[in-house]
């Protein structure tokens, strides 16, 4: 049989296991040989029954002298044997499991594995795993270290042991070992069949430790295989507008600027320009916390085309958003007569005529303007558009045979590790400092019976320096898109800050409003107009209101750190002292000492690293980041692993030859993650 035949076509496994095992992601043999244990029992110490000691985990070797059922007090079935060996007798029982008395009816050779135990005055193993003993000696169930599998209703471990092991007998020899022998000795690899082999049936931790590292590399190894090869086709079919970039023009725009770049944005600077300078299209993320200025990066960018005589789409995932934009790069390339326009579903402005600058919402996609000039498409937001946009977008651009130079842009602080594999095709930049000057946000966090005090602190700084307030409700479900019950408690709370602060204009801002309706509460917040705005957390990321100075977050708890930062980025955007409260019901320690960190002056980068620590990759990356799947073995923790696989594939991609065998398994998916 192959890695890649079917589950069902397993002895015992019909339609109903096939349909509970997707529940696990396992369709084919090859998912279920990399169903990998999350912990083993150490059944290792086998013992003649008479020096079996209670306390002691065992497993024991013998002949069943008598079994039966009997009714407990409260009529549940035990079933009680008594076992022996040469050396003496041992008691097992097990509840509820009529049917033994008859798989292990009297005189049949078992061998049982568990905890010893005082059952009356007599030794005794409850519940143990147990199995007949066969002819070769080595047994599944005991005698050995025991795989605990990852389980589901009706699937237990014991009985995926027994389909692994027979998976494993009858696919050995498709179980090829695919990297060449060297790299394999140098890097200390184990050799696949092994390395499946041990974290089945080990021999010890360190075999479990070896084969799941070699395992854990071919995952990585194959999802960056996939990005250097969509890397590869992005660079080899297409030509990109090859730009000359003059330093001296550069230096001119950035004098211009009200204020010196910082450091990480003149690095990021020369790597996009160098890309641009190629005739391969750039495709590079730009990663930087909020404020970190990825705005001016991509303006430089932008006059490059500029001054080669291309133009440029910009495009930002909301009205507000591309309508701040609009106004920054017309400000930004005032001196140069840049001609910049905005185009959002409400329409064309700036116009009429030639432009160099479109900038606009996903409206971009669906308009009429011809884009067959464009060299440059710049995405902000990246995570906030679907891929099918981003491509549309992309496509749309450029002449037949050439493709536009791509700068993406996030503010999601990804940890390296992660973006070197989920973007791994794409070249990364990171904005990892913030502009000097900016003040650190002193944070609060705000328990329950501290609540109306922390009302009456804003009124009074309300009151005092006419300062605004934002106020994110919680988290309701995790979900990229907002939900009708988000909506209402939002609303909720809206109604009820209203009658709190009554002396005070309260506005509320949430997914479902129209946008006309968001952009006149929005352009009413950015005018002052309204004091406290509610609004639900998905709401207008990269918004820049200075006077707005408090943040107040309903149940923090609910939120990533990295999140709770971006959240709190919104305020301390002007010269104002600027407050962040984290509201929270918990008592937890845990969720104290976890929300305690963003007290401490780290960037978001190091928040999330930390989260990612404290809450493993499922809490942090869950389903609420679109896009964001989890490792099945590896771990993100694997730096090391990570950058390995990462060099592998960009040398198995440019030196095909030497790893022919790679290459092939690539195409087929029985090991590759979903
Ligand atoms: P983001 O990375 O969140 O998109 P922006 O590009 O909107 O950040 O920049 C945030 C603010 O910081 C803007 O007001 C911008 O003018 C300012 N800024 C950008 N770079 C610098 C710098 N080097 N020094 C001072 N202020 C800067
Ligand atoms: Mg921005």
């Amino acid at each position: 049989m192959k890695l890649e035949t079917p589950v069902t076509s397993l002895p015992l496994v019909g339609p109903v296991y096939a349909r509970k095992l997707k529940k696990l992601d396992i369709a084919t043999i090859g998912n279920l040989l990399h169903h990998i244990p999350h912990r083993y029992l150490d059944f290792r110490l086998i013992s003649k029954i008479a020096h079996v000691q209670v306390d002691e985990t065992v497993t024991v070797r013998g002949e069943v002298l008598t079994i039966r059922n009997q009714y407990t007090k409260f009529g549940r079935k035990i079933q009680i044997a008594e076992i022996t060996d040469s050396s003496g007798r041992i008691t097992a029982v097990w509840f509820n499991q009529p049917f033994l008395v008859k798989t292990l009816s009297s005189g049949t050779k078992v061998s049982l594995a568990g905890k010893v135990v005082w059952f009356g005055r007599k030794r005794a193993l409850i519940s143990p795993e147990y199995e007949k003993q066969n002819a070769q000696g080595a047994g599944v169930h005991t005698g050995r270290l025991i795989p605990i599998y990852p389980e589901t209703a009706g699937v237990s471990s014991k009985w995926l042991r027994g389909r692994i092991i027979y998976a494993l007998n009858i696919t050995r020899k498709n179980i090829k070992e695919f990297l060449p022998k060297h790299f394999l000795s140098q890097n200390n690899f184990d050799n696949w069949l092994t390395a499946v082999r041990s974290v089945h049936l080990p021999e010890s931790i360190d075999d479990v430790e070896s084969g799941k590292r070699r395992l854990a590399f071919n995952e990585l190894l194959f999802l960056q295989l996939k990005n250097a090869f969509r890397k590869m086709d992005w660079q080899k079919n297409e030509v990109a507008y090859k730009l000359k970039v003059d330093k001296s023009e550069i230096k001119t725009l950035v004098d211009s600027l009200p204020f010196t770049l910082t450091k990480s944005q003149a690095r990021t600077n020369d790597e996009i320009l160098k890309d641009l300078e190629r005739d391969t299209p750039m495709n590079r993320l730009l990663e930087g916390d909020v404020g970190s200025g990825k705005t001016v990066v991509a303006a430089t960018a932008t006059f490059v085309a500029f001054a080669n005589g291309h133009q440029t789409v910009f495009m930002a995932p909301t009205q507000i958003l591309a309508q701040q934009h609009f106004e920054t790069l017309k400000k930004i390339f005032s001196p140069f007569n840049v001609r910049v326009t905005l185009v959002t579903s409400a329409g064309v402005k700036g116009g009429p005529g030639k432009t160099d600058v479109f900038v606009g919402t996903h409206a971009l996609i669906h308009k009429k303007v011809k884009f067959d000039n464009i060299a440059l498409v710049v995405i902000d937001e990246q995570q906030r558009f679907g891929v099918e946009q981003r491509a549309r977008l992309i496509s749309s651009s450029g002449k037949k045979k050439k493709a536009p130079h791509v700068l993406t842009m996030t503010a999601t602080p990804i940890p390296r590790t992660v973006a070197l594999t989920v973007y791994g095709d794409l070249d990364l930049s990171t904005l990892d400092e913030l502009p000097k000057g900016r003040q650190k946000i002193t944070t609060w966090t705000v328990p329950r019976q501290k609540r109306e005090e922390a009302y009456k602190w804003i009124d009074k700084q309300i009151k005092r320096d006419n300062v605004q307030t934002f106020i994110i409700c919680p988290l309701i479900e995790e979900s990229d898109k907002e939900t009708m019950k988000q909506v209402k408690a939002a609303s909720a709370e809206y109604e009820k800050l209203k009658k709190v602060f009554k002396k005070y204009k309260v506005g509320l801002l949430h997914g479902k409003m129209k946008s006309k309706e968001k952009d006149f509460v929005m352009g009413m917040f950015k005018k002052g107009k309204i004091d406290l705005l509610v609004s639900t957390p998905v709401v207008e990321v990269g918004i820049d209101v200075p006077n707005a100075t408090i943040m107040m977050i309903e149940d923090a708890e609910r939120f990533g750190l990295a999140q709770l930062h971006q959240l709190r980025g919104r305020v301390g955007r002007g010269k104002k002292k600027s407050y962040c409260l984290l509201f929270t019901e918990s008592r937890g320690e845990k969720v104290l000492s976890r929300l305690s960190a963003m007290r401490r002056n780290l960037s978001g980068f190091e928040l999330a690293e930390l989260d990612l620590k404290l809450r493993g990759p499922g809490e942090v990356f869950g389903t609420r980041q679109s896009g964001f799947f989890d490792l099945k073995i590896a771990n993100w923790q694997d730096t090391d692993l990570i950058k390995k696989a990462k060099e592998v594939a960009l040398e198995a991609v440019a030196n095909p030859k030497k790893f022919t065998k790679l290459l092939e398994k690539l195409d087929q998916s029985s090991i590759t993650p979903n």
